[in-house]
């Protein structure tokens, strides 16, 4: 299995950036992931001088892909460095810490927190995604080809739909997190470098416009918008039509069967551009379940 390694990153998704790797259609590689500082912050809890938020090590350029394809990314681990931290809250952490991060020991599949708290890792990917047609977009936001989702569900045994927008997708990935909740809501997960191990298979066919997210027994759709309400509604409207598309409804069958079979969650409130998905279960659409 190939390693790609954490020397190549971007803090953009952007065509014009020059692919770091390329793969072919259904290939397993290790990616390895720097932490949202560039693995800038000693484990003393001092940060240096970095590169730029967010690196996304890439661009990963899958051969053959094209525009009007999707890339199903199938993530088979996650696995967390030794330690990472919190950060955010900084008005609140300049009068309790010294140090404007808290430090997480993460051993045992545990995360140690500083005041003796100790959680099961759930490790999850902040930032996938692939390049926009024309400008790029920064790795702090979250888009319809991807980017800084920080949606929980992004992790070990997930399948994830990027609709691709142009030639070789340039796929970038990075900003793991041990933990996060939804919400995400003092800005950060535990933030971590990481090694994710994933196969990238090409898909004739985007089943919708936006990210998708599949797990065993749920389809999710990724919507992000300038505020949390857009985002909520766009969720709606998007997973609408999806539901239109796969199981044949009309548009008010289908928003009468997500408001009593689905559910609008918030992936996270803290980005340039917020995100919330919709999320229907498959005992909603058994016989219209658009996977194998
Ligand atoms: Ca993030
Ligand atoms: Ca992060």
């Amino acid at each position: 299995m190939r390693r790609l390694g954490r020397d190549h990153f971007v803090n953009d998704l952007n065509s014009a950036n020059s692919p770091a790797y390329e793969i072919e259609d259904g290939e397993t590689v290790v990616v390895e992931t720097r932490d949202c500082y560039a693995d800038c912050v000693t484990r003393e809890g001092v940060l240096q001088e970095y590169p730029g938020p967010n690196p996304a090590t890439g661009p990963i350029a899958v051969r053959g892909s094209a525009p009007g394809e999707a890339l199903a990314l199938t993530i088979h681990e996650v696995k967390p460095a030794d330690w990472g931290f919190i950060a955010g809250v900084e008005r609140e952490a300049s009068k309790e810490w010294r140090s404007p991060f808290s430090i997480i020991e993460m051993h045992d599949g545990m995360a140690h927190y500083p005041w003796g708290l100790r959680l099961p890792l759930d490790p999850m990917i902040g930032v996938i995604g692939v390049a926009p047609e024309g400008q790029g977009v920064p790795t702090t936001t979250p888009h319809d080809w991807g980017g800084n989702m920080d949606t929980a569900d992004v992790k070990a045994g997930a399948t994830v739909f990027l609709p691709v927008a142009v030639p070789e997708a340039m796929l970038a990935l990075g900003d793991v997190h041990a933990r996060q909740g939804d919400g995400e809501s003092c800005g950060t997960g535990i933030e971590c470098s990481a090694e994710v191990t994933l196969t990238v298979r090409r898909q004739p066919e985007a089943l919708w416009r936006c990210p998708l997210i599949l797990r065993e027994d749920r389809l999710m759709l990724i919507a992000s918008a300038d505020t949390l309400d857009a985002a909520a509604w766009r969720a709606v409207e998007e997973m609408s039509g999806l539901l239109c598309k796969i199981a044949g409804l009309s548009y008010v069958e289908a928003r009468r069967l997500l408001s009593t079979a689905g559910d609008i969650r918030i992936s996270q409130i803290v980005n340039p551009r917020k995100t919330c998905r919709a999320v229907i279960p498959k005992a909603a659409i058994p016989d219209h379940w658009p996977f194998p």
